[in-house]
């Protein structure tokens, strides 16, 4: 019947696909099981597509065929055979689909799989390599496959996992996928009925599409997201995340959503245990699918979802969608708008819970997804509102890991106090040392700790919240209350005045201005930004231009209780030219201070001069 013929073509594999067929077959495994998920929830794949097809009307090959998945298991033969009757495959599409890796995503998995043991290859699935993982069971991979488009021939593709493979024309095929495994003599186990539907029924009880092993069905078929909450076990909701994330752990977090109003949708998302993105495996793919009553509209739908919730997996299904809307049209319907907005807002809604009622759930959350709401509060400004309710910082009234929200804030500020004040800086100990914290500290303020530079562009375009300023705390123009200083006594208005211009003139341009600190304690000297320009801003536009000269406009104060400041004004009047060492040391110290880079080369030069004056 499948009668092999003319054109036979052999195929070297893309380099990529080589490499990760030479850690497929050559490792040694401990979960090579999950191979056969991988084979099925292909097939489930092809399925849906072919069902999308025929909702949609158009003219499919074999149309009488059953939507079903048949596994066949032959012991004395050492076979399995896993059979869809879905969408098929063109001769081109098989080649492009099995011999190619086109995703940048799954480029960078491999990449970490290639670098010792880093990525797990149970991960291979979520990753879009899982077909690979049939080369860690058998030594020869065939599939037969004639797409759902009338007049298109079937073919076969032949691999054993080395760097080729082929493909012949196949007469007398039906529509859909035929995968054949020549299992190796160590995975013999894989030939037993037995043995594949207690593996289908761990991995595969969710596939939408009855799965036959041996003649037997042993899935019952279910779509969980349209039953009742009540309906539907802790145990089912994991596995069907296993299965439509192609996960191998439990979800992180879960909502369910039934809604009638404003629209008709029923949504079950689920946030994945750990985000891969943040060890730089390349950004991740939206994971939610469309549906129409149950039937699969669009899979992995970048329209549902606004880009900054990617990490997201599940199903959205809203019986409003026009099952006839084609995938391109999605883009631009304002009825997908609609239901984005709304089921946007509930997952922040739910995750604005999650973390009242559940913090340290909330937490895990924050470390690992906190790039997302990061990404959401600086871009979607129709959910910014609601984004910035969700970021957690550091604050110099909290313990080193514990989160404080902007409300946390705003609940216990001074009475008379108008504004938010944040400070960025690489860590915990470089802020509180640093000359900025003063102030605060003196005058009882709480400063947010903000570690990212997102955090710093975030708040300062935000301007406000619950009608408090947010501020920077190295602002030149703070209008912090006016504290009665102790200490020191300063030197005099007529010394400072005369001081403040006398350092001006030494520094020329690379000041915009020199006047006494009310906000210094410990520290000599201090550098301020202009108002809207955060340290970090400023930092980033250094790195950016490659420019350690430009540190950008800068106001200097002065702390006149200081001893060097003070021990600096009786030097100006003996020994000038070494004052004005000093002068210019101090203000290299100050931007030192404020996180910015300098080129030190000069700087190492003065101080060189420095020692030598007070070693002699
Ligand atoms: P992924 O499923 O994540 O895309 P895979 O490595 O599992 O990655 O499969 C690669 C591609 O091969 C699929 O995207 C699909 O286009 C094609 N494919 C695999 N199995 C089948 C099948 N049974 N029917 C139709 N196409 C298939
Ligand atoms: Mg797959």
């Amino acid at each position: 019947m499948e009668n092999t013929n003319t054109r036979h073509e052999t195929k070297e594999f893309q380099a990529e696909v080589k490499q990760l067929l030479d850690i497929v077959v050559n490792s040694i495994y401990t979960d090579r099981e999950i191979f056969l998920r991988e084979l099925v929830s292909n097939a489930a794949d092809a399925l849906e597509k072919l069902r999308y097809q025929q909702v949609a009307e158009k003219e499919v090959q074999d149309s009488e065929l059953p939507l079903e998945i048949s596994i066949d298991t032959n012991e004395s033969e050492s076979t399995l055979t896993i059979t869809d009757s879905g969408i098929g495959m063109t001769r081109e599409e098989v080649v492009e689909n099995l011999g190619t890796i086109a995703h940048s995503g799954s480029k960078a998995f491999l990449q970490h799989l290639m670098e010792e043991n880093k990525a797990d290859v149970n991960l291979i699935g979520q990753f879009g390599l899982g077909f690979y993982a049939s080369f860690m069971v058998a030594d020869k991979v065939s599939v037969y496959t004639r797409s759902y488009q009338p007049e298109a021939p079937g073919c076969v593709w032949t691999s054993e996992g080395a760097g080729s493979f082929t493909v012949d024309e196949v007469e007398g095929l039906q529509r859909g996928t035929k995968v054949v495994l020549q299992l190796k003599d160590d995975a013999a186990e894989f030939a037993k009925g037995d043995a594949v539907k207690r593996i289908i029924k761990q991995y595969s009880s969710f596939v939408p599409f009855s799965i036959l092993v041996d003649g037997e069905k042993i899935n019952t078929v279910q779509a969980i997201w349209t039953k009742n909450k009540n309906e539907v076990s802790e145990e089912e909701y994991t596995e069907f995340y296993k299965y439509i994330a192609n996960a191998h752990d439990e979800p992180l977090l879960k909502l369910h959503l039934t809604l009638d109003a404003p629209l008709s949708i029923q949504a079950l998302l689920f946030v994945p245990q750990e985000n891969f993105e943040r060890f730089g495996f390349g950004r991740m793919e939206p994971g939610v699918n469309v549906y129409c009553r149950k039937v699969l509209i669009q899979e992995k739908s970048p329209d549902i979802l606004p880009e900054w919730m990617r990490f997201l997996r599940g199903v959205v299904d809203s019986e409003e969608l026009p099952l006839s809307i084609s995938r391109e049209n999605m883009q631009d319907s304002a009825l997908v708008s609609k239901l984005r907005k709304v089921i946007t807002g509930r997952v922040l809604k739910f995750l604005n819970e999650t973390a009242k009622k559940e913090p340290e759930k909330y937490k895990q959350f924050w470390d690992k997804f906190s790039m997302f709401i990061k990404e959401g509060a600086a871009s979607d400004f129709t959910h910014q509102k609601d984004l910035v309710k969700l970021l957690r910082f550091e604050s110099s009234r909290a313990e080193p890991d514990e989160l404080v929200s902007l409300q946390d804030y705003l609940d216990r500020m001074q009475e008379n106090q108008d504004t938010i004040y944040f400070i960025n800086g690489p860590n915990r100990e470089a802020i509180e040392s640093g000359p900025y914290m003063e102030a605060f500290k003196n005058r009882d303020l709480e400063v947010l700790y903000t570690k990212e530079a997102v955090d710093d562009y975030i708040l300062n375009n935000l301007g406000e919240y619950e009608g408090k300023k947010l501020v920077s705390a190295d602002q030149q123009d703070l209008d912090l209350p006016v504290e009665e200083s102790e200490g020191e006594t300063p030197l005099s208005e007529e010394e400072v005045n005369s001081l403040c211009e006398w350092v001006k003139e030494t520094l020329g341009e690379k000041v915009t201005e020199v006047r006494q600190s009310k906000r210094l304690v410990d520290s000599p000297a201090v550098v301020l930004n202009p108002s809207g320009v955060t340290g970090s801003i400023q930092r980033m536009m250094q790195v950016m231009h490659k420019d350690e000269n430009n540190t950008g406009p800068k106001t200097l104060e002065i702390n006149a209780r200081h001893e060097i400041i003070k021990n600096l004004n009786e030097l100006r009047q003996k020994d000038e030219q070494f004052a004005k060492i000093a002068t210019e040391q101090i203000f290299d110290n100050a931007l030192v201070a404020a996180g910015l880079i300098l080129e030190p080369r000069y700087m190492v030069d003065r101080i060189y001069k420095i020692m030598d004056r007070a070693l002699q």
